[in-house]
């Protein structure tokens, strides 16, 4: 028989995925044997705070975990339904069966543990730049972002050319633009 495995789930939206999140699921792999990653907002691509793909974000992940040699994981995305009080249900319907859930947002935090699961706290690397928000800023501001995020993910950037989509996406947004 198959030896049972302890399954971890990480959520978020990875808009992008940067290196404060790579942190992350390297310490909770050190407690788990399977990764299970939850791709939030699937269905959300080509806005400023939601610039990329599920596809281009899987990407991304997949080769950042390749990078650093995890290989046990799943990813998995996610579309909103806007109902949260059945969000845990429609996650758990989609993702392979897990054992905890990490995550630092305090509405998943929230969700998880009324659903009765074990929810675990992510420890937090340097947040200040650690974020999509920083990560996003600096793409539109044409500030260097790449150290921000695992060279697999700078990788994908560059060839979906996802730059020119925020910097095209914050013009086309601002005052002054015409339709
Ligand atoms: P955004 O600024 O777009 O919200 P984010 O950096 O918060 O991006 P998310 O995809 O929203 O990234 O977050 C996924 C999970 O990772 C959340 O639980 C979030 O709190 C956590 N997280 C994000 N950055 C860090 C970090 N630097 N250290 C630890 N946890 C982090
Ligand atoms: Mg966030």
């Amino acid at each position: 028989m198959r030896k049972r495995e302890v399954s971890a789930l990480l959520i978020g939206r990875f808009q992008p995925f940067h290196n404060g999140h790579l942190e992350v699921v390297k310490s909770i792999a050190k407690e788990c044997d399977r990764l299970i990653v939850g791709i939030g907002s699937a269905q959300l691509s080509h806005t400023f705070e939601n610039p990329f793909t599920a596809g281009e974000r899987h990407l991304m992940i997949s080769r950042a975990f390749h990078d650093e040699g995890l290989d046990n994981f799943f990813l998995v995305p996610i579309m909103d339904i806007n109902r949260y009080s059945i969000w845990v249900a429609h996650v758990a319907s989609l993702v392979p069966p897990f054992d905890s859930v990490y995550t630092n947002n305090p509405l998943t935090r929230r969700l998880f543990l009324e659903a009765g699961y074990d929810v675990r706290s992510a420890p937090v690397f340097n947040r200040e730049v650690y974020s999509g928000t920083e990560v996003r800023r600096r793409i539109v501001q044409g500030e260097p972002w790449e150290e921000l995020v695992p060279r697999g993910v700078a990788e994908t950037i560059h060839e979906v050319k996802g730059d020119e989509r925020l910097q095209d996406i914050m013009r086309d947004h601002s005052p002054e633009a015409t339709i």
